[in-house]
């Protein structure tokens, strides 16, 4: 499947002049003085490698007619991409004077690649948000700013709209810095102006790390990816007991790995906490799907606390193994990570016959019972290579060591892993989309190391660093088991506001597997 991806807007006027320099439109001379000073102090010591041209700041003159008047005569320039850069009126009361606002739409342009600015702005340490912004034909006036909220914009200007306008299809962004805010109306402007002309000058070097990301590009994106079986089942269950019993649901450790989940379940009413001692008597908890000890459920049932249990049957899996193991006089190997929720639970449930090894230098130094009865197990979600090579050490070591009847390293994980090896081999870079708490994500980014690509992990487009993008061509994208597939619609969109994307799927295997849910959430 292969898609083209045009950067989005609202009109249809063409290019002109084709590749060039990148072109920032500041419409006051303060302004344009502000960032040309911002771009030479970046240029000195280096900041940004410049390969090409210096970026051209055009002052383009005060209001929306000498705006117009300015977008017609840009029809006849050449230049790469539009940056639009100016100070601005804020219109919500959390933003404070130098704050800057990065549209999202400006008129009837879309700037897709907004999230992406965004994030690389607040990496220098400015103040950063998105939203759309609205230009009017005259100083915004107190009254008015409600009302232009509530339409949706985060900043008014007077002067965006027909300059991103005159774009046509090339990358164009606007950044704003806030002068005046409800709280801060026109008559602190001279300090408000002052505050947003430092932040216009910090924020120059940006617009330029932002050009030279800019660029066609091809994505492949690893099929499968994004949530399992089991990262949707327990997603499900908080949503059921939500809606059944309202909130607060109290659900012991994150629900799974993943910060998106977590924020959203919190938003809707689940409270998350570290041990059920954070529990009121009383109330319903939810175990995540990572699993939990013995010890915890007892904890659970002494203080009479109403449980729903989330973990993914695949882990219960390996739980029965273990006890199995252990009732059959065995020491168990546990292949996996010190202190992941997985393994706390599997250790938890044989704690004097299980013993976690990392390395194959762990399994050099296992002093089992008998060396005759050892048997290993996995964390699902596990390096496939990584735990083929301690398992491999096991055998080397004790001849007639037992392993799990089928794997223990889920369908999930083993399939993520072999899709982003197929993309890597291809990529400049994969992106994996997922949190630094999620294993099978994490393992996703040394899998691409191991082949030799670089690879990040990144909970949301506003992570990927400008600098990583500049002269690649193609970008392989991928997410954790935990992570949501908005998230990497929400990357696609942000990667075709630099440029044309043609995004293509390498599937390597589909999945179908469902669990089923807990009798306490099921209709
Ligand atoms: S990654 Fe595997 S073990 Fe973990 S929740 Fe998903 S299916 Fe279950």
């Amino acid at each position: 499947m292969t898609e083209t991806i045009p950067r989005p807007r609202g009109d249809e006027a063409g290019d002109v002049g084709g590749p060039g320099p990148l072109l920032v439109c500041a419409p006051l001379g303060i302004e344009a003085r502000a960032i040309r000073r911002g771009l030479a102090a970046s240029a000195n010591p280096p900041d940004v490698t410049r390969t090409g041209p210096a970026p051209a700041v055009l002052r383009t003159g005060y209001g929306t007619t000498r705006a117009a008047q300015q977008a017609e005569a840009l029809n006849q320039r050449r230049f790469g991409q539009m940056m639009i850069m100016g100070v601005g009126a804020g219109l919500s009361a959390d933003l404070s004077p130098g704050d800057l606002v990065v549209g999202t739409e400006v008129g009837a342009v879309t700037c897709a690649s907004a999230p992406l600015l965004a994030g690389e702005l607040r990496r220098a340490g400015l103040t950063a948000r998105t939203g759309r912004i609205t230009t009017v034909d005259h100083l915004v006036r107190r009254s008015e700013r409600a009302a232009l909220a509530a339409d949706g914009a985060l900043a008014a200007d007077m002067e965006s709209a027909p300059l991103a306008a005159a774009a046509g299809t090339r990358p164009v962004a606007v950044i704003r810095a806030i002068s005046d805010t409800p709280h801060h109306p026109l008559a602190g402007i001279v300090s408000g102006g002052l505050a947003a002309l430092r932040s216009l000058r910090a924020a120059a070097p940006v617009a330029e790390r932002w050009a030279a990301a800019c660029g066609t590009r091809q994505l492949l994106l690893a099929g499968p990816r994004s949530f399992c079986a089991g990262v949707d089942r327990a997603i499900e269950i908080v949503e059921r007991a939500l809606e059944r019993q309202g909130a607060p649901v109290y659900v012991r450790k994150q629900i799974v790995h993943n910060t998106r989940v977590v924020g959203d379940l919190e938003s809707r009413g689940a409270v998350f906490v570290d041990e059920l001692d954070q529990v009121p008597d009383g109330a319903t908890v939810v175990f995540s799907a990572h699993g939990v000890s013995p010890m915890v459920r007892a904890e659970a049932a002494g203080r009479g606390l109403a449980v729903i249990d989330a973990t993914c049957p695949l882990v219960s899996k390996v739980h029965a193994e273990a006890r199995r193991f252990a009732a059959d006089g065995y020491t168990v190997a546990l292949i996996g990570h010190a202190g992941h929720e997985e393994v706390e639970g599997t250790l938890g449930e044989a704690p004097d016959s299980t013993i976690l090894v990392q390395t194959a230098q762990d399994v050099a130094a296992l002093k089992p019972r008998d060396g005759e009865r050892v048997a290993y197990l996995m964390q699902t979600t596990l390096s496939v290579d990584e735990a083929a090579e301690v398992s491999g050490a096991l055998r080397e070591r004790f001849g007639s060591v037992r392993g799990p009847g089928s794997d223990d390293i889920c369908y999930a994980t083993t399939n993520r892993q072999v899709a982003v090896r197929a993309i890597a081999a291809e990529s400049d870079l994969v992106l994996v989309a997922g949190s630094a708490n999620s294993s099978n994500s994490v393992r996703l980014v040394e899998t691409c190391q191991r082949a030799g690509t670089p690879a990040y992990l990144i909970d949301g487009a506003e992570d990927i660093q400008l600098g990583w993008l500049a002269g690649v061509s193609t970008i392989g994208l991928t997410a954790g088991a935990s992570a949501p597939p908005a998230v990497v619609q929400e990357i696609i969109s942000a990667l075709s506001g630099l440029g044309p994307l043609s995004v293509s799927e390498r599937v390597t295997t589909t999945e179908s597997i469902r669990f089923g849910l807990p009798k306490e959430v099921r209709q």
